[in-house]
């Protein structure tokens, strides 16, 4: 992509991000990388839904400043995904509400819940807690970049990215209603996983398709439990983050001493009762 063009779609985008409330103040940040090698990237402390085209900042990709605008202080996170993958062109780090939910609660997106999420974004694991604009939080993410297409970063946000800003900014959109619907549905009274067929199958047309190929299988991970397939890299085993929350505690009760005396009083009525 050429510099003005560049420009003009992280404008945009950072516009989108705003007005979904994917960001709030100054959150967030988008980045390009342009043919030539530069990193567009959006400026420290502005909001992305009042960039100008001249606001953005330039800079190699050692994150050393080309013109006299400042990158954000999250650059860091962007330069290792381009370090990453040489096919991501584009970076959307934000922190939209339901998705960074779950970044809060110790969850990844991980569940086989929507058929057209597994045929596309895959599976969205989490990484553990770094603090911002420090190698922590770049170490944490570091295993997970070449296997997936987004990322949540606990107690903090979401970052996704692809071939081109649309790209990026699409899966970042569909984590984020991902996310969403998943809790609606949670709140109605539990999410039912696809059965493991039915998962085998979309992972084969996704292949088959070209969506993602078997090297993606990673991205599957969460959603591998109880199918035919196996991560074929090995490099990361699966993790499953959802019994990981419930042993946690997210799955426990908590009672007040009262409650517990009336139920184990109760309890001893019944016994009595029975006899
Ligand atoms: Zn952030």
């Amino acid at each position: 992509m050429d510099e003005q063009t560049a420009r003009r779609e992280i404008v945009r985008v950072g516009q989108l991000m705003y007005e979904r409330s994917y960001v709030v103040s100054s959150d967030g940040n988008v980045s390009v990388r342009l043919d030539d090698g530069r990193i567009v990237a959006t400026p420290t402390m502005t909001s992305k839904g009042r960039m100008t085209e001249d606001s953005l900042a330039i800079t190699d990709l050692d994150g050393k400043a080309l013109n006299d605008r400042k990158a954000s202080s999250e650059l860091a996170m962007h330069l290792l995904i381009y370090g990453e993958r040489s096919d991501v062109q584009a970076v959307c780090h934000a922190h939209p509400p339901h998705g960074t939910a779950f970044a809060v609660a110790g969850l990844a997106i991980d569940q086989p819940i929507l058929s057209e999420v597994i045929l596309t974004l895959g599976c969205v694991p989490l990484a553990e807690y770094g603090t911002p604009s420090t190698s922590e939080l770049t170490d944490a993410m570091r295993p997970l970049v070449k296997h997936h297409n987004a990322l949540l970063m606990a107690n903090h946000g979401a970052v996704a990215y692809g071939a081109d800003i649309w790209q990026a900014f699409d899966r970042l959109e569909t984590l984020e209603h991902t996310a969403r619907i998943a809790i609606l549905s949670r709140l109605l009274g539990g999410s039912r996983n696809l059965p493991a067929d039915a998962v085998e199958k979309l992972i084969n047309v996704r292949e088959a398709a070209g969506y993602l190929n078997e090297g993606a299988r990673c991205q599957a991970c969460g959603y591998l439990h109880e199918t035919r397939f196996t991560c074929p890299t090995g490099e990361r085993p699966a993790v499953d983050n959802y019994a990981k929350a419930s042993a946690n505690g997210v799955n426990k009760i908590a009672l007040t001493r009262e409650e517990l005396v009336e139920l184990l009083s109760q309890a001893t009525q019944l016994g009595k009762e029975s006899h």
